[in-house]
Parts: C-alpha cells; sequence; structure tokens
C-alpha cells in the first residue's frame, strides 16, 4: 500500500472514532420489515424508508419471481443500446401517469438520477439555487453539472426571491434553475412549492423537486408535488422507486420534450446497465398498490401521528416534521449515538443520524414509522424511548 495513502487513512479514521462520527454498519439478518433480526436480535424497526411495507410485500415478490422466470435476472445492456426491456417502456408509462406528466424516464437508483437529471440540463454557464439543506445526490448532481451553485436559506422564499432576482438580472447565466427536496429527510417538513412556483414564475426558473420521501407519502401517495397541484407548473418532477416504492431506481417526470433530452443525455441512462426486469416488474405492481388504494398511506400517516403525540407527550423534542418522518432530537453527537445504542440494547433499531448528514450539534435518532407498524409494535417502542431518555437526562 501507498505509505502516502496508508499514513490519510490512519489519521482520518482516527479522527473520526474520536469524534464520535465514525458509523458502524449493523447487517439485517433477514427482510427489512417492521420487525429486524441483527446479532440474532429482533428489534422494533424505525429506520428503514420502507414507509408502506411494500418492500417485503408477497403481490410484489411474486411479480418479480415471475419477471424473472420470463425476463432473467438481467437487462443485458444500457438502455440505448439493447437493455430496454417492454416492461421499462411500460413502467415508464406508469410513472408518467402516476405523477400527472406527458412522460418519464426511469433510472437504476434516485442517486444517479439526480447526477443525471441535473447535468443533463444544466452547465457552466448556468446557476442553480439550491436549498440548502438539500439531499447530498442534489448537491452532487449540481457539482457535476458545473452551474454556479448558489445556497438558498432553508424554505426561506424572500431568500430565494432576492437571489433569483440577483442571478437572472446580473446577466452571468444562461438558464437559472430552482432545485428543493419535495419532503427534507432528516426534518420531515414539506417544501414551500407553491411560494416557489410564484418566484419561478417571476423570474422563468427552471424548477426541480427531487420528492424522493413525497411519494407515496404526501398527495394521497401521488407526492408534493400533486399534494399542492403543481403538476403543470414544477419542469422536473424526480423521485425514486426505492423508499415507498419499496424496491430501487428512480425516475423524472415531465413533458415528453424534456424526457426526449435526458434520454440522449442523461450520461448514466446512456453508460449504465438497466433496471434488471424483476425490479421493474415489482415496482409497476407497487405503483399500482398505490394508486388503487390509499390503505397504506392512511396506515402509515396513522402510526406516524401516535408516535409524534407519544414522544412528544413523554418530552421529547420532535422538531417540526410535517409527515411520518420523526426525528427526535438529542444535540450533541456522541449522546445521540450512545441514546441509540442503548435504544437497541433496549429493543428499538433507530439510527442516531449526526454531522456530516445533519449540522453540528443537531444530532437526532430519526424514526420511520412505516403502515407495516402495529400500535403494539409503536407502543413498545414509546416504552424504551422513555427509558433510555430518563436514563440519559434526555427527559425528566
Ligand atoms: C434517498 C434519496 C435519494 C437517493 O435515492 P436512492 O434511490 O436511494 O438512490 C435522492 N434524493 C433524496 C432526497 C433522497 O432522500
Amino acid at each position: 500500500m501507498s505509505t502516502i495513502l496508508n499514513a490519510f487513512l490512519d489519521e482520518n479514521l482516527q479522527e473520526l472514532r474520536d469524534q464520535g462520527l465514525y458509523n458502524e454498519i449493523e447487517p439485517v439478518e433477514g427482510p427489512n420489515g417492521p420487525i429486524i433480526k441483527i446479532k440474532g436480535s429482533d428489534l422494533i424497526n424505525l429506520s428503514s424508508n420502507n414507509y408502506l411495507g411494500l418492500a417485503t410485500d408477497e403481490d410484489l415478490k411474486k411479480l418479480n419471481i415471475a419477471a424473472v422466470n420470463k425476463y432473467g435476472v438481467g437487462a443485458g445492456a444500457v438502455r440505448t443500446i439493447n437493455g430496454t426491456l417492454d416492461i421499462h417502456i411500460e413502467l415508464e408509462k406508469k410513472l408518467a401517469e402516476f405523477k400527472g406528466t406527458e412522460a418519464a424516464i426511469s433510472f437504476q437508483s434516485g442517486f444517479n438520477c439526480n447526477m443525471a437529471a441535473i447535468s443533463a440540463v444544466m452547465n457552466k454557464n448556468d446557476a442553480i439555487l439550491s436549498d440548502e439543506l438539500n439531499h447530498a445526490s442534489i448537491i452532487d448532481g449540481c457539482r457535476l453539472s458545473g452551474a454556479k451553485i448558489i445556497r438558498v436559506k432553508h424554505q426561506d422564499m424572500d431568500d430565494l426571491r432576492a437571489k433569483a432576482k440577483e442571478a437572472t438580472e446580473s446577466g452571468l447565466y444562461g438558464k437559472v434553475m430552482y432545485i428543493t427536496d419535495g419532503v427534507f429527510s432528516m426534518d420531515g417538513d414539506i417544501a414551500n412549492l407553491p411560494g416557489a412556483v410564484k418566484v419561478a414564475k417571476e423570474f422563468d426558473l427552471i424548477t426541480y423537486v427531487d420528492d424522493a420521501h413525497g411519494s407515496g407519502v404526501t398527495g394521497k401517495g401521488k407526492g408534493t408535488v400533486k399534494h399542492f397541484g403543481l403538476e403543470k407548473e414544477i419542469d422536473m418532477q424526480m423521485g425514486t422507486l426505492s423508499k415507498a416504492v419499496g424496491v430501487v431506481g428512480g425516475y423524472v417526470a415531465g413533458t415528453q420534450k424534456l424526457i426526449d433530452w435526458l434520454k440522449v443525455r442523461s450520461r448514466p441512462f446512456l453508460f449504465s446497465t438497466a433496471v434488471p426486469p424483476g425490479d421493474v416488474a415489482a415496482i409497476m405492481g407497487a405503483l399500482d398498490k398505490i394508486s388503487a388504494s390509499t390503505e397504506l398511506h392512511d396506515k402509515l400517516w396513522e402510526n406516524g401521528d401516535y408516535l409524534k403525540a407519544g414522544l412528544k407527550k413523554l418530552g421529547f423534542n420532535i422538531g417540526n416534521s410535517e409527515t411520518p418522518i420523526t426525528p427526535c432530537i438529542i444535540g450533541e453527537e456522541k449522546l445521540t449515538q450512545q441514546f441509540s445504542k442503548r435504544l437497541a440494547e433496549e429493543g428499538v433499531y433507530a439510527k442516531s443520524i449526526v454531522f456530516p448528514t445533519v449540522p453540528k450539534g443537531t444530532g437526532r435518532v430519526r424514526n420511520m414509522p412505516t403502515a407495516a407498524h402495529t400500535k403494539e409494535m409503536l407502543d413498545d417502542a414509546l416504552k424504551i424511548y422513555e427509558k433510555v431518555g430518563k436514563e440519559l437526562g434526555v427527559i425528566q
């Protein structure tokens, strides 16, 4: 090994460990459902993005297996050579319908979707106004595009307006985009899309919403853009197929023209193998389920409200979430990690999230209740929260 690399790794790993910032990964020994097995123990799972419980759904498993039997395990090529199967086209039609747009394009992950789509539309002559709490994949997508990145204060429409005015009137940039999460994954707040659209209209901004945590959750399951009725106003609706939808992948929905362009210019679509057929079939089944009934969606919200009310009553700081995402803000990084560790020892898996994922000093244990949890599971979790909270002095 290079001595320089060796020294670099030793020094930086040690620093992370000293600061309590090194994340130890614990493998799950079975399905990622409401109860998970880790190191042989069953734990109440409050850390997955499997909002509707679809990742382990029996019907979707059958659809996946049937597609594997028909098409095999892999798509065999990138989309633009001959990796586009008929079911990829069917999926994209379904996504467009789901999002209320003319067309859609699917990708292998939400992360590479942001890398793909932002840089296909924006370039070094452009500027991107980006909410300061946007997801890492948005930040990386913006960087890759080469556009000037202008950070906008979180959900601050006055700041957005001032920066949009400055960017468009400066004459320095060709196109200007505003990009935001639809639902912010660390705090659970919903983007002010009506406010953003108003500013976008005034300054002719391109609007891009990453609704990774909104699809299946907000807008009766159709997402945050639908929640506000803005399907005709948002230019690029990006989403993932890996959270509420329960499988893997990402997509952009928009006009036919936009999708035609992304199909020739987004690099992961051209240079990375297509989503496997089993996954495509399971995704379509999941979208059908979400469209056919709000039962899972309603259960998710009921569980989210129940958990939030319980934690609040115990005296925890649960921030300003407007969705089932329920942060329990502890503050200091090491205490946050200790809190999460004690929860796990008592039977609740709720992962600590600390710097650099969230700002320093705002460490939190983030809870993601799902439609698959029962009231008993949530009651058990609350009892454990009470015990650990008192033990560590987080609540009285
Ligand atoms: C999780 C997430 C992504 C990445 O999606 P994957 O499908 O997991 O790659 C992108 N954007 C946001 C806001 C996310 O929360």
